[in-house]
């Protein structure tokens, strides 16, 4: 990256998908934007399953759990408008989501689930064991499942590079590189240096994932965010084909997701204590492939594809970090998905770039914002 200043209207730090939606969002607004990214190995959007189905996950709250759904929902329209945008393939597709239980504890968070859904008016059908069969034919025996018809899978690698496309399309400037420091003028935020260039910018949006904390200084002493470390393989089943498949998740929070080549991706490790240290290890791989088994143990014979290991951008609570700093003027946060932020992502992009439109922040639940930090 060469000196000199460069001047924007919106500087996003980081091109994951956070990162990347924000760039996009704005861009497509008319707004002049650079977006840098380091592309640091452990990049948790690189990682990630593509697991998208609100209905199977139990929400914290109501506010929350509508905002899941209009995060399902919002991808309705974002893949046409990416195509539009030239943007190119995010291997976006529907397909079945079955929450199935392994022990009496994840039964009755099946119930929390069903429970859940009919008082949101959330569409879940229970399914008995024999049917659940016939939507994953590997699958262990189980009494029952509850179905998500509405559930969809994306591909992470792809979908973050259409949206940088879509982005450049519409005028962002994409480098690659790393932000060292944020420039501030007393209170306010105005830009960031990377490196000798110098990068000024009305609104700048942090979306540096777990790498977060080595530009917080001007955010406070606390540490936001922390890396979660993922390890998930990407199994071949050769036998049959795999296209009708249901995507399976298990209570216990492992999961099965087959794509129509045959790849039968099984995760993950969800290690709180990793560090930055995007490893794989022996424990962890032995870990996700005896549970991938447990669920599935014909999957014994499948042909191991690749490993892929990400650091999910965990906030203490478990919640996003989303939206203006509070005591720092012109900084946006857009961060904290943790293990969720393929399905809620583009939708915290739109509502963040909302915010920094129009000074709007209402799409952002209470509990998201990041302004629940101040003090
Ligand atoms: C194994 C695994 C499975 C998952 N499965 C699912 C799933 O099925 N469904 C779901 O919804 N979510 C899933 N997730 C979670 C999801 O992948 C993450 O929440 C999401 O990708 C986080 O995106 P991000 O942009 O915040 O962070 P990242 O994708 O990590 O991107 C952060 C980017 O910022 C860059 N960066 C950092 N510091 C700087 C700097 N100073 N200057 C410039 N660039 C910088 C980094 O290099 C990186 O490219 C999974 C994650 C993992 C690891």
């Amino acid at each position: 990256m060469s000196g000199g200043t460069i001047t924007s209207d919106a500087l996003v730090v980081g091109g994951g998908l956070l990162g990347s939606a924000v760039a996009y969002e704005l861009a497509r607004r008319g707004l002049a934007v650079v977006l840098v990214d380091r592309a640091d190995r452990g990049q948790a959007s690189a990682a990630g399953a593509g697991i998208l189905s609100p209905a199977t996950s139990l929400w914290g709250s109501e506010d929350q759990a509508r905002f899941g759904r209009l995060a399902g929902e919002h991808y309705g329209g974002l893949v046409p408008a990416l195509e539009e945008d030239g943007g190119g393939p995010t291997g976006y597709a529907t397909a079945p989501v079955m929450a199935v239980a392994e022990d009496e504890e994840g039964d009755s968070r099946l119930d929390q689930l069903l429970d859940q859904a009919r008082a949101l008016a959330i569409p879940l059908e229970e399914v008995s064991g024999p049917e659940a069969s016939t939507l994953f034919p590997l699958l262990a025996k189980v009494g029952r499942a509850v179905v998500d018809r509405r559930g969809a899978r994306v591909d992470g690698r792809l979908l973050t590079a259409a949206l940088q496309r879509a982005a450049q399309g519409r005028g962002a400037r994409v480098m690659e590189g790393g932000v060292d420091e944020l420039c501030l003028s007393g209170p306010r935020v105005v830009g960031a240096r990377a490196h000798s260039l110098r990068i000024d910018a009305g609104a700048v949006v942090l979306a540096a994932g777990a790498w977060l904390s080595a530009l917080q200084a001007p955010l406070g002493p606390e540490p936001l965010v922390y890396p979660m470390r993922g390890q998930i393989a990407h199994l071949q089943w050769d036998e049959g084909p795999t296209a009708s498949w249901a995507v399976v998740v298990a209570q216990s929070g492992y999961y099965l997701l087959p794509w129509p080549d045959g790849r039968v991706v099984v995760g993950a490790t969800r290690e709180a204590g990793s560090g930055l240290v995007p490893e794989l290890t022996a424990g962890g791989m032995a870990e996700t492939l005896a549970a991938g088994l447990r669920l599935a143990p014909d999957l014994h014979r499948a042909r191991v594809r690749e490993w892929r290991v990400g650091l999910r951008p965990a906030s203490m609570d478990g919640r996003p970090i989303l939206g203006a700093v509070p005591g720092l003027e012109g900084c946006y946060l857009a961060t904290g998905h943790g293990a969720g932020g393929l399905l809620l992502g583009p939708y915290s992009a739109r509502a963040v770039a909302e915010t920094i439109l129009s000074g709007d922040d209402s799409l952002i639940p209470p509990g998201y914002q990041a302004r629940r930090f101040a003090g």
